[in-house]
């Protein structure tokens, strides 16, 4: 039957493997489908082609794929239905498939099978002519002759016949009449099988009825069977509006043109259960007025809906959300304001301003039990413990924790959810946080306010300010769960990098708790009380397994990290905890080059013994586990030249220490600068430039020939070393002076001194910000005396008390002061050259 013409179909097809719904070419049905070899043929070669070709698949009928992957194939059904799939939709509820829609092309046969992984692919054979029916109905049938146009007559005759015992005005019906009159004959028997109402048995056999002569033979009394019933139901019944609705019920499986006559009338919903368990739920969710209708109106919906539908899966996941979300379920917080500070203690080193700062503000929610106040929001560089803060402040209350990152958030459906409308849309992380923790009264970290982004899907900043306003957020709404749910509960704490980048409204709300970056000592007493425990642990250690001495840490931290906060430490504590964790998961080989062990060993040779415990991590162990040092101290190396000072800058991830460099040579008074700078610290090199000029005379500053102007007859050359880094800010203004004093002179610069401040044309020198995180850095570098503002003198009471001792403080006014303190004995022409910095502050 394929020789002669037509469109054909593709010789090797790809199986799905039916178990319920038949396919008769000519029509459309609706597979749901879970077993793996048929989710394979979707995921593999639905989803991932791009041709025409490849949307082609074959249904085989009657054969139930069998439940996993290896399980053999059983024996197919001979024929089946090439088909071409028009919708495929995928669906979690409730477990994974999908569900297809294929219309039916033509009958082919299996004549072998190529492989049976990951789904089915076979050699067919078609059997049905296909072509484009462009020849009107009649002319097809009078084509035909003998039984065969007996047959097709008669059938015709009967669909009519059908046709007119059913209302006109239902669309199925009227599609039907159409159908009929424009289709060729020899289809009708296909066609109508699949509308008519008929069991699967049935149109298995017109399926299996090859020739036409038979096919028509095998539908006819399906046919005449459908109109006997019909008249029986006439007569019995006087079809009332009501009853025609019942006649013409919509069917699971509905075949195209899309609906199935269901002459009995019979109610077929088959998660009848199913639907009484959910609204029982629903009933049983407690939740306020407003909701609950919404949820029973969308319930009324769902029990009308055929379950293959994709709106099904849609409404039923909505209603299973708003089942779970909990509208009046509550942890009862347990504050005990004593506990609350131990606790904190105890999960926290140092940190104390901090500390106070939340035990009054937990403090004043117990005595005050309304939420209404600022949001607490801690800034500061990473790794400095602001999210373990907000954890314990749940633990102290006996919430429940969530953590929503807004890093890189920048669509308010992201805050606010999509609209139902949409495909796949979803609620936004507020109300996917409260299912998640499943209370209303969490704790909700907002990590990384700063990081919000802003497109053309509008400002999730807004959003979050809804969700954050007290006066507002008890009825916050979001687009998909489209009801209020009362937020007031919930106990919002941001954290942020630094505060330039939250947008101001949302800052406006917030009380902002700097949290800087720890010193060198702090560090190391975080990492022996709190980090190498913790990373012990995790590694099914114990201290008699593994020890590292204070002197290591401290290595590490200088060595190995450069850092604000405690991460990069808390990871080569983990590095070092797996390298011992396989040393001793070993019972390794003692050998005296071990150097795991630095005490020599007693055992020698090969003899395979467990490792002396504890293994202690010296030196040469840690450059074993970590490498060579990523860091050294570089201070005192690089400033062996004139025109080289040490800065120091503030970055949202803590200070730095910033190295300036000039060089000069002959040319016509030009300034260069290079190390991506801002506008900011451009000015503040030709402010530089411009007093060095001016003060040349007193200073005894020379140009390269001698004379009294530095920049007659020189080009002058300013970079900002590590230019991956933008710098800009007015804070390197005593710097880029030093620089280019040390430049002017020939004068080394000390070599263990670094400074930060702003200047203006007169020479005088203004305060800066950001002043302990500079400190720490200088600190960290092994700096011994810092050159501040005086009016930032303030700033050095916040700083530890170690670094007091180990830092002598320059506290400047102008820059003559600051010239003094940066050189070995004086700055030749500042007010005292030869003494000892003026203005030392050791408090
Ligand atoms: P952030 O949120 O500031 O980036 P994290 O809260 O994630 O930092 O802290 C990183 C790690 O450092 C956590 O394991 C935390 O417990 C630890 N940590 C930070 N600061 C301290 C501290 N002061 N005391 C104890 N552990 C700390």
């Amino acid at each position: 039957m394929t020789s002669d013409g037509g469109i054909k179909i593709p010789s090797r097809l790809p199986l799905l493997l039916s178990h319920e719904g038949v396919l008769l070419p000519g029509s459309t049905v609706r597979f749901s489908v879970d077993s793996p070899r048929n989710m394979h043929l979707v995921s593999q070669r639905l989803l991932r082609g791009t041709s025409l070709k490849s949307t082609i698949i074959g249904v085989i009928p009657n054969t139930r794929d069998p439940e996993h992957d290896t399980d053999d194939l059983p024996t197919l059904h001979k024929i089946g239905t090439a088909g071409i799939a028009v919708q495929v939709v995928g669906s979690n509820w409730p477990k994974p498939h999908y569900s297809l829609l294929i219309t039916g092309l033509c009958r082919f046969s299996v004549s072998s099978l190529l492989k049976e992984r990951p789904f089915v692919l076979a050699e067919v054979e078609q059997l049905d002519k296909l072509e484009q029916y462009t020849t009107p109905a009649t002319e097809g049938a009078t084509a035909e002759d003998g039984e065969l146009g007996e047959l097709s007559k008669k059938f015709y005759q009967a669909a009519v016949q059908l046709l007119g015992m059913l209302d006109m005005s239902v669309p199925v019906v009227a599609k039907f009449r159409r159908l009929l009159d424009s289709l060729p004959r020899e289809t009708l028997p296909d066609v109508v099988a699949s509308m008519i109402r008929t069991s699967n048995k049935e149109k298995l056999q017109v399926l299996d009825a090859v020739s036409l002569e038979e096919r028509f033979k095998k539908a006819l009394p399906m046919l005449t069977k459908q109109i006997e019933g019909l008249k029986l139901l006439q007569k019995t019944r006087k079809i009332n509006p009501d009853n025609e609705k019942r006649v013409l019920s919509v069917r699971k499986g509905g075949v195209f043109p899309g609906r199935q006559f269901n002459l009995d009338g019979e109610d077929e919903e088959e998660d009848g259960d199913d639907t009484v368990a959910l609204e029982k739920k629903v009933h049983g969710a407690n939740m306020p007025d407003a909701a609950l209708r919404v949820c029973l109106k969308e319930l009324k919906r769902l029990k009308k809906m055929p379950q293959s539908m994709p709106e099904y899966a849609l409404t039923r996941n909505y209603l299973d959300l708003m089942v779970e979300l909990p509208w009046s379920k509550s942890t009862k917080d347990c504050l005990d304001i004593r506990a609350a500070r131990t606790l904190l203690d105890n999960d926290h080193y140092a940190m104390d301003k901090l500390k106070r700062r939340v035990l009054e503000y937990l403090a004043v929610r117990q005595l005050k039990t309304s939420l209404k106040g600022p949001i607490l929001c801690f800034v500061g560089p990473p790794g400095v413990g602001k999210t373990s803060v907000g954890r314990s402040i749940a633990r102290t209350l006996g919430r429940e924790f969530h953590r929503i990152a807004l890093g890189g958030v920048c669509d308010q459906s992201d805050i606010r959810g999509h609209r139902r409308t949409y495909v796949g849309s979803m609620p936004g992380r507020i109300i996917n946080g409260l299912k998640t923790v499943g209370v209303n009264n969490p704790v909700f970290l907002l990590d990384e306010v700063d990081k919000l982004g802003k497109s053309l899907q509008g400002d999730p900043a807004a959003a979050l300010l809804e969700v954050l306003d007290p006066e507002q957020n008890h009825s916050f709404t979001d687009h998909y769960l489209n009801v209020a749910f009362d937020l007031s509960q919930v106990l919002f704490i941001a954290t942020a990098n630094t505060t330039a980048t939250i947008p101001p409204a949302l800052l406006d709300r917030m009380e902002v708790l700097q949290v800087p970056g720890y010193t060198q000592e702090e560090r190391v007493e975080i990492a022996h009380r709190h980090l190498i425990p913790n990373q012990l642990e995790q590694h099914g250690l114990t201290p008699q397994q593994l020890h590292i001495p204070q002197e290591t840490t401290q290595d590490i931290i200088s060595r190995y990290t450069r850092e604000a906060g405690v991460r990069s430490l808390e990871r080569k504590i983990g590095a070092i905890c797996r390298a011992v964790a396989v040393k001793v998961a070993e019972g390794h080989r003692v050998t005296k080059t071990e150097s795991l062990i630095p005490e020599s060993p007693t055992e020698q040779g090969d003899k395979a013994a467990p490792p002396e415990m504890p293994i202690v991590i010296d030196h040469i162990a840690l450059k074993d586990i970590l490498g060579p040092p990523l860091f050294e101290m570089e201070v005192s190396e690089r400033l062996t030249l004139p025109g080289v000072a040490l800065g120091l800058a503030w970055t949202p991830l803590g200070g730095e220490i910033m190295f300036v460099e000039a060089s000069r040579m002959e040319g016509d008074g030009q300034l260069t600068l290079t190390g991506q700078l801002g506008d900011v610290m451009k000015e503040s090199a030709h402010l530089a430039i411009s007093w060095l000029r001016t003060n040349a005379k007193t200073y005894q500053l020379a140009n390269m020939v001698g004379g009294p102007d530095p920049l007659e007859g020189t080009d002058i050359h300013l970079h900002f070393p590590a230019g991956a880094v933008t710098k800009d800010g007015p804070s390197a203004g005593v710097t880029i002076v030093t620089c280019l004093a040390s430049l002017f002179s020939g004068r080394l610069v000390r070599s263990d001194v670094a400074m930060t401040g702003e200047i203006t044309l007169r020479g005088l020198v203004l305060p800066v910000g950001g002043i302990k995180d500079k400190i720490l850095a200088a600190h960290r570098a092994g700096v011994k005396r810092v050159i501040l503002p005086k009016r930032n003198e303030k700033d050095l009471e916040e700083l530890p008390a170690n670094v007091h001792v180990d830092l002598d403080f320059v506290l400047a006014g102008n820059l003559d002061e600051v010239l003094n303190a940066a050189f070995d004995g004086g700055f030749p022409g500042t007010a005292s050259t030869h003494t000892h910095p003026q203005l030392t502050s050791k408090l």
